[in-house]
């Protein structure tokens, strides 16, 4: 039987909630939320027991007195991934997701401890799979590995099906054309055929779709630590502050383990937590984010500029901030792009220390970044080969060797093995290996799209 997650609210926590919520009671086998609904309320169980469920019905977790339900997708409005059924007769409190956004906003304590549950229990729910999206498609297609991609940096619960390697994911999309894939299965099985990153994201009931045209005071480019900063400050002098993020919100910061030196968090900060508490504290001052949309062009005007977007939409602002961060520098090679988020990844952490559980990996590079793959990577069980970068015109040959799945690793960690081999490496050998870990440093993110004129203020790290 799953056990609690150590996750429980004080006496006079549970008072407050009392305040703003009903008593409810149900009887053992009540299915209290379903996978694939909109929305639910937070509840905390007073008597009796809720076990948490995946779609199979294995039990993920169970809530005694004083335990909770609730993750993340209280308060995204993510649709839900996993069912709550009373285990036995019950009485818990209801509180709605509005009034509950409120009390967070309201009472520091509480909010920290359900914060620290609601994020810790969706790492779990990545960690164990079997719930959330599953995205069949194979590797060799773009929009597969694009989509592949923005779930893991959204931190949606996810399971990837390569058709290259699993025959009855294979089965399941023959017959489409490749314009057709991936095919991807929501949470309650809905099915959608080649969505972008934006359709999915609303399709899962997150991401705000923009009007064609919007008009604000403020419009932030970028949703990093910078850009949410920046719309809570924008949002809490009273401007009318619109966030838009070609990805996923959090940035670089929001896949960092634990980010030991931000000022505030003296006991160090996962970077999950450090964009959800951000993005909660952007909303709670009514700042609006919107994901994904990627900024294209910035026309300054006189008093009004306008923001063009990916698709055609436009936001007339008064004032820019453009906190577009970092781009990681790329390594010079041929098709480098078949293999990243499959076998070269940007950073390593314990995502892709499970992913590439157990086979050869190269990290190249030899500064922080490169050291904290290493790390992850090494308690993965990976072998880890150290590659400090001494020239940036390395070489990487691909699709030499067997797939690692066929060498009896994990077949979801990589496509072929790859070669690699520093251009001026003193003694020229070169690093046979399943996956990479290049961490050779960043660039500014592209800025050709950018105003031509001023007046703009740029927070870009
Ligand atoms: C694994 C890892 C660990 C780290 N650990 C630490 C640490 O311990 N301590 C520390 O101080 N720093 C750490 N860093 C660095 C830190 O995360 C960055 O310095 C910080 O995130 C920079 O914040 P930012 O908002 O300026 O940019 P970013 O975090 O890069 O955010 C920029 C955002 O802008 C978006 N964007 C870019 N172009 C567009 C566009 N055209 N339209 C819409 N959106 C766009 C991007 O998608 C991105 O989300 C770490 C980084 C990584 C990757």
């Amino acid at each position: 039987m799953a056990h609690a997650d150590g996750f429980a609210l004080s006496s006079p926590q549970i008072e407050v909630l009392r305040r703003h919520g009903s008593e409810l009671a149900a009887t053992a086998g009540t299915v209290l939320v379903e996978v694939g609904a909109r929305s639910y309320p937070f509840m905390v169980v007073l008597e009796g027991e809720i076990a948490i469920l995946d779609p199979s019905g294995g039990e993920l977790a169970r809530h005694g007195p004083s335990g909770f339900v609730g993750e993340t997708n209280l308060l995204s409005g993510q649709t839900v991934e996993v069912s709550a059924v009373a285990a036995t007769d019950v009485r818990y409190l209801a509180v709605e997701r509005d009034e509950l956004r409120r009390l967070l906003f309201e009472n520091a304590p509480l909010g920290d401890v359900l914060l620290s549950a609601f994020m810790a229990r969706r790492e779990e729910l990545q960690r164990v799979g079997g719930a959330g999206i599953e995205i069949i498609g194979p590797r060799s297609s773009e929009p597969t590995r694009r989509l592949v991609e923005f779930a893991r940096r959204s931190r949606f619960a996810m399971t990837w099906r390569d058709t290259h390697d699993d025959p009855v994911a294979a089965a399941q999309v023959a017959g489409r054309l490749e314009t057709e894939l991936p095919l991807v299965r929501l949470p309650g099985g809905a099915e959608l055929t080649a969505p972008t990153p934006g359709d999915l994201a609303r399709a899962l009931g997150i991401g705000r779709q923009l009007a064609a045209v919007e008009e604000v005071d403020l419009v932030i480019v970028g949703g990093g630590p910078a850009g949410l900063g920046a719309a809570v400050y924008g949002a809490s002098e009273g401007l009318d502050t619109l966030l838009v993020e070609g990805d996923a919100l959090g940035g670089q910061a929001g896949t960092s383990r634990r980010i030991e030196n931000y000022l505030g968090f003296p006991a160090g900060i996962s970077g999950a937590d450090l964009a959800l508490r951000a993005i909660t504290q952007a909303r709670k001052f009514g700042a609006r984010t919107a994901t994904p949309y990627k900024a294209v062009g910035l026309e300054a005007g006189d008093g009004v500029h306008v923001l063009h977007l990916e698709g055609g939409h436009r936001v007339r602002a008064r004032a820019v901030v453009l906190a577009t961060g970092a781009e990681y520098r790329r390594l010079p090679v041929d098709r480098i792009a078949e293999f990243e988020g499959v076998s070269v990844f940007y950073a390593a952490g314990p995502q892709e220390g499970r992913l590439c559980g157990g086979s050869d990996v190269a990290v190249i590079g030899g500064g922080n970044s490169a050291a904290q793959a290493a790390i992850w990577l090494a308690r993965g069980g990976d072998p880890v080969s150290p590659r400090p970068c001494r020239s940036t015109s390395s070489t990487i040959s691909p699709g030499t060797a067997s797939p690692c799945g066929t060498a009896g690793r994990s077949p979801r960690c990589t496509g072929r093995t790859a070669s690699w081999r520093p251009s001026r490496s003193r003694t020229g050998s070169g690093c046979r290996c399943s996956s990479c870990s290049v961490s050779s440093g960043r660039t500014r993110a592209p800025t050709g799209w950018r105003a031509r004129s001023p007046p703009m203020r740029t927070a870009s790290s």
